[in-house]
């Protein structure tokens, strides 16, 4: 046979029936890929429990014989229980009861071994394990001090896999190491070839440890090669150069800045403005909590564009949004933004919103303005750049709020032309120091840590209805004192409702949703169904007619027509409405100072980042705002614990991390990843920050030197490996 390596079909190696469901199941076809499959976790055999010593309610894993199996009816329902007896090696009995008996008859059969995990009940006073999970053992699993378990699927189980891999292993050449030896040396980590056998068959708790810290410096490694090779792309276009103007718009707007910026405020616009003045184009992020400010430090930036003789656009999420911020830049700007008006300034520029909910005639005037230069500012959500909007010349372009937006999107945004434009990405939602280093790795990362003075306290209550139910009526009379003393209420319910068969979701592309998956029910410690969360358009009517009648009360969703939208934030802003009851529409960037309430139903539906963002809603003014947490959850639950953390920090950092641990965090470390199966089987975003960190500044070292990773092919192929071989071509092939 030919040599073996890792891109060699599986095919002549394993049987054609098992390479098939490798194939189908798990999208396994070459060496590579299964010997990259690794175990979920191992059966130490030395802990496995005797018959003899269970007690009732463990958690008990134990090798046995199957002695006697029979198949039953169910009393109450259809299908057949399988009645097993299990003998161990010391002679003891114990009864297990399958529900799914006539599929797994065929496999716990008399004679067969396997490992039984599950808990120990009791059924007709005797001990039992009621539907266990079980791994058929086979003769070589005997001997060996760790049993491997795999991920599998109903068709493929773990110990078929187990089988492929060790005889694929055998076959396996030792492959090349992609890792430098210095590398591995410095950071004592084993070959690559011992840790893929190490991490099947391992014969000790160390084994498995040291294979797998080695596996993960891989994955590490090919995040941050890939991105380095995308910042390396991206920085080595040309931009046009915009150093500061003296004398220009951005001195003049310094100049009549009603209020001292921060230091804050100083520092990252020094760093924002250095980036504009280069020949190749700012790659930044600016993340600043909720109120910190990025408004002002986007707006300058944008003027010393302008004063560059350069357009400006900055991009937000929804057109409500597009709508406040052209407002608010306008504000901001007075004289300075009214252009060709009689009290503009003479060195005047304008600011042109371009959504599409705009009228035919103003449209057409808002493309002409932004072709023609005439708007130096232009601003608008994402469909902006995504329509081909001609630009006279667009110099920079601001994405806000946009902590969904994906490396992609970014791309898409810096556009093919000859000068790539700068790129300035603002977010409220603090980012824990591991995803800025992968999420957000093509980006420099500036961060605002202080609020401006003068900002009040927020003071957040959790309201715990399954204990004190009648807390919901002191709620609603908390509203009515808020309004009394002259000020405004947010509600936030999880849902629109009114569906039509969409499951009430709001436009996930408008409001944002970030709901916990319903379906996993991770949160309902009891694992019972629970009921749809709240909607706006069932609240509404209940608490016009009820505990806010009298109340003027608006409605703002993503289901709204976007004028609407509009019309009902305005009147909110002029303070015609009391309350306002939305969605997590109002989530980012809505600013009304004077409203200082907001009462947030079915909190516990909501992500800690997400409740926080939420709540920077209120008290932007000088009234402290209030924030009442509304729950059902059950005292002592996770989802309760995780209220309690949003209403005892205002540090969003602290929230961010505790997010990420609650989180599945394939969802975040996806984003990466346009390629068909994930790359990322063991890094961690919470355990491995000290790798990624020390990748990091390795994959920077290594595409300073090789930029085409011409010397390194096994680095390159790790590439492949982590984001897929496309997007490892669109680095590598444009060097
Ligand atoms: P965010 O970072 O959430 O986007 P904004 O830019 O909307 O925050 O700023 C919140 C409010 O604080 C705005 O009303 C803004 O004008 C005001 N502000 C910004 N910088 C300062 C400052 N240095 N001193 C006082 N107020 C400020
Ligand atoms: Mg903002």
């Amino acid at each position: 046979m030919t040599d073996v390596d890792m891109l060699s079909p599986l095919l002549p190696l394993i049987g054609k029936r098992a390479a098939d469901l490798l194939a189908a199941q798990l999208e396994i076809h070459t060496v590579g890929d299964l010997v990259r499959h690794y175990p979920r976790r191992y059966v130490d055999r030395g802990k496995l429990t005797d018959i003899a010593g269970l007690e009732i309610g463990e958690h008990a894993t134990l090798v046995a014989q199957v002695e006697k199996a029979t198949l039953r009816d169910m009393r109450a329902r259809r299908g057949k229980l399988l009645n097993v007896v299990i003998r161990d090696e010391k002679g003891a009995t114990l009864d297990c009861t399958f529900f799914n008996g006539h599929k797994v008859q065929h496999v716990i059969r008399p004679g067969v071994r396997a490992v039984f995990s599950g808990k120990v009940g009791v059924f007709n006073k005797k001990l039992q394990l009621t539907h266990p999970q079980f791994e058929p053992l086979d003769e070589a699993d005997e001997v060996r001090p760790f049993l491997s378990v795999y991920p599998a699927t109903g068709k493929v189980n773990s110990q078929e896999i187990a089988r492929c891999v060790r005889q694929v292993l055998e076959l396996l050449d030792d492959p090349t190491d992609p890792l430098p030896a210095g590398l591995r040396q410095r950071e004592g980590l084993a070959e690559l070839g011992r840790a893929l056998r190490r991490i099947h068959v391992p014969e000790s708790e160390a084994d498995f440890h040291a294979a797998r810290n080695r596996l993960v410096w891989d994955e590490a490694i090919g995040v941050q090669l890939a991105l380095a090779l995308r910042r390396q792309a991206t920085v080595s276009r040309p931009a046009a150069a915009c150093p500061p103007k003296p004398g220009g718009l951005l001195d003049a707007f310094d100049a009549a800045l009603p209020f001292t910026l921060t230091a804050g405020q100083h520092a990252v616009g020094a760093e924002i403005s250095a980036d504009l003045a280069g020949e190749h184009p700012m790659n930044r992020l600016v993340q600043g909590d909720v109120g910190a400010g990025k408004t002002v430090i986007a707006l300058r930036a944008m003027l010393q564009v302008v004063d560059g003789g350069r357009q400006a656009a900055l991009l937000a999420p929804t057109e409500v949004l597009a709508a406040q911020h052209a407002r608010s830049l306008r504000t901001l700007l007075g004289p300075l933004g009214r252009r060709g008006e009689l009290d503009g300034a003479e060195q005047a520029t304008a600011v042109t919103l371009l959504t599409g909910s705009l009228g035919t005639k103003a449209k057409r005037q808002a493309l002409l303005d932004a072709q023609s230069g005439a708007a130096g500012i232009v601003v608008g959500t994402h469909a902006l750049i995504q329509d081909n909007v001609g630009f006279a010349d667009l110099g920079l372009v601001v994405v806000d709020e946009q902590h969904r937006f994906g490396v992609e999107q970014r791309d898409a945004l810096r556009g093919r032309g000859e000068l790539a434009p700068h790129m300035l990405v603002m977010t409220a939602t603090p980012i824990p120091r591991t995803v800025a280093m992968t999420v957000y790795g093509d980006l420099e990362v500036s961060a605002l840590r202080e609020l401006p003075g003068g900002r009040s306290p927020i003071a957040t209550t959790v309201v715990p209805l399954a204990e004190k139910p009648a807390w919901l009526q002191r709620v609603w009379r908390r509203v009515h004192e808020e309004v009394e003393a002259g000020h405004q209420v947010y509600i936030v319910c999880p849902r629109v409702g009114g569906d039509n068969g969409d499951n009430g979701r709001d436009d996930p592309g408008d409001d944002l949703v970030d709901l916990d998956d319903p379906d996993e029910g991770a949160d309902s410690d009891d694992g019972s169904a629970r009921r749809p969360p709240l909607a706006v358009l069932e609240v509404l009517p209940r608490l016009e007619e009820g505990a806010l009648h009298g109340l003027r009360l608006g409605v703002l969703h993503g289901k709204l027509p976007p004028d609407e939208k509009d019309t009902v934030m305005r009147a909110f802003e002029r303070g015609e409405l009391d309350v306002l009851v939305a969605t997590t529409v109002i989530e980012v960037g809505v600013d009304v100072p004077n409203s200082t309430g907001m009462v947030i139903l079915d909190a516990d539906r909501f992500g800690l980042s997400q409740l926080h963002q939420l709540r920077g809603r209120v008290g932007r003014g000088s009234a402290p705002g209030v924030c009442l947490l509304v729950t059902e959850a059950p005292a002592a639950s996770t989802a309760r614990e995780r209220l309690d953390a949003v209403a005892g920090t205002t540090d969003g950092f602290e929230l961010a991390r505790l997010d990420l641990e609650l989180r599945r965090e394939g969802d975040v470390l996806g984003a990466l990843q346009s390629g068909r199966r994930s790359g990322l089987r063991l890094l961690s975003l919470l355990r491995h920050e000290e790798i990624i960190a020390k990748a990091q500044v390795y994959a920077a070292d290594i595409v300073a030197d090789d930029p085409g990773l011409r010397d390194h092919p096994g680095l390159a192929a790790l590439v492949g490996e982590t984001v897929g071989d496309e997007e490892r071509a669109a680095y590598l092939d444009k060097v």
